[in-house]
C-alpha cells in the first residue's frame, strides 16, 4: 500500500468533523510530500528540531503540530511557525510558550495533556493538577497563548475495556471544562492513534493522531 492509499482509506472512514493529524515523526520529507500531494495539510512531529527542519523544506501552507513532550528551552525554535502544541502539562511551559509567542507577535494554540494511562512513564496532568492550573491567576495573564482543548494517550494494551474507560474519563473532563465555559474556543479533544482511533472517536475524540497506519512502521 502507498502512503497516498493509506491516507485516503483512513480519510474515508473518518467522520467529517474529525481532524486528522498525520504523524510523520522519523519519516523523510519525501514521505511527507506524498501525503501532502494527496491533500494532507496537518502534520504532527514529536521532536522540535526535526519539525523545524521539515518546516523549512516543505510548502508553507502546512500546519505543524507538536505532539511530543516539550522541553522548555526548545520552545523558541518552533514559536515562529507551530500551529498547535499538544503536550502542555505545566504552568512553567505555558509561560515560556507565551513569552516566545509574544516575541513572534503570535498567539499559539495549546492543548493540555492529561494523564489517563496506567503507565507511570507517560506525561500529563492529573485531575487535581489540571484544576489548580486552570484556576490559577497566572494563567489569566498569558495573553499570547490560547488553551483550545485537551490531549491524552491511553494505556498501551489490547484490553479495549480499559482503553475505553480511559478515553471516556478524558471526554468527561473535557465536557466539564467546556460546560464551565471559562475558556473561549475550548473545542479540541485530541485522542486516538493508529491502534485505537476508532474507539477514541466513539468516545468523543475530535482529533486523531495517526502515524504508522499512514506512513508504515517506524
Ligand atoms: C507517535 C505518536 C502517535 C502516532 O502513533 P501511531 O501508533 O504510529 O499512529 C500519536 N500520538 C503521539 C503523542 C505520538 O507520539
Amino acid at each position: 500500500m502507498s502512503i497516498k492509499n493509506n491516507l485516503l482509506n483512513i480519510k474515508t472512514t473518518l467522520p467529517e468533523q474529525i481532524t486528522l493529524v498525520a504523524v510523520s515523526k522519523t519519516k523523510p520529507v519525501s514521505d511527507l510530500m506524498e501525503a501532502y500531494d494527496a491533500g494532507q495539510r496537518i502534520f504532527g512531529e514529536n521532536k522540535i528540531q526535526e519539525m523545524a527542519e521539515k518546516w523549512e523544506q516543505m510548502p508553507k501552507d502546512i500546519q505543524w503540530q507538536m505532539i511530543g513532550h516539550v522541553q522548555t528551552n526548545k520552545v523558541k525554535f518552533m514559536a515562529p511557525f507551530v500551529s498547535l502544541i499538544h503536550g502542555v502539562d505545566s504552568l512553567k511551559l505555558l509561560q515560556e510558550i507565551n513569552k516566545q509567542a509574544l516575541k513572534n507577535d503570535r498567539i499559539i494554540d495549546c492543548l493540555l495533556q492529561i494523564h489517563i494511562a496506567e503507565e507511570e512513564t507517560k506525561f500529563g496532568l492529573d485531575d487535581e493538577e489540571l484544576s489548580t492550573l486552570l484556576s490559577s491567576t497566572e494563567i489569566q495573564e498569558l495573553k499570547n497563548i490560547r488553551i483550545v482543548g485537551l490531549m491524552g494517550m491511553a494505556t498501551f494494551t489490547d484490553n479495549k475495556d480499559q482503553v475505553k474507560k480511559e478515553f471516556t474519563h478524558l471526554k468527561s473532563v473535557f465536557d466539564t471544562i467546556r460546560s464551565k465555559d471559562a475558556l473561549q474556543s475550548f473545542s479540541i479533544l485530541s485522542m486516538g492513534m493508529s491502534g485505537d482511533y476508532q474507539l477514541a472517536i466513539e468516545c468523543g475524540s475530535t482529533m486523531v493522531r495517526i502515524g504508522s497506519s499512514i506512513f508504515g512502521g517506524r
